[in-house]
């Protein structure tokens, strides 16, 4: 099933996107949890972390470089969290990899 982050990918549904290249894309979060909340894809179609190879390893760690690149266009100094929700237990809804980029607020620990 196409999950609602390829749609976006392919541009069959809008999304506020704020840093794209050949192998990633950064959107805002339609439900945003703070007054900065991203949410980071590779375009690769990989549904959870579980879904990581060893191929993927350069592209993952290339979506932490985007996060950092993002961060600094967008004057994070403070400090941001970065989630990513791994199947049912954490509450994963879409099943293509992302990492939730939560910045412009400070932030518990633990987490709910
Ligand atoms: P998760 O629970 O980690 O799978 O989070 C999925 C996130 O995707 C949620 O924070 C949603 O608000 C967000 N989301 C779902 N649909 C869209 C959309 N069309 N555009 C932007 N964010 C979305």
């Amino acid at each position: 099933m196409t999950t609602v982050f390829k749609k976006i990918i392919d541009r069959q549904i809008p999304a506020k996107i704020v840093y794209e290249d050949d192998q990633a894309l950064v959107f805002e979060d339609i439900h945003p949890q703070a007054p900065v909340h991203l949410i980071v894809i590779p375009k690769k179609e990989i549904p959870t972390v579980n879904d990581i190879t060893e191929a993927d390893e350069a592209l993952v760690g290339h979506l932490f470089g985007v996060m950092a690149k993002v961060a600094r266009q967008l004057g994070l100094a403070g400090g941001y969290r970065v989630v990513t929700n791994c199947g049912p237990d954490a509450g994963q809804e879409v099943m293509h990899l992302h990492f939730h980029m939560l910045g412009g607020r400070t932030f518990d620990w633990p987490p709910g």
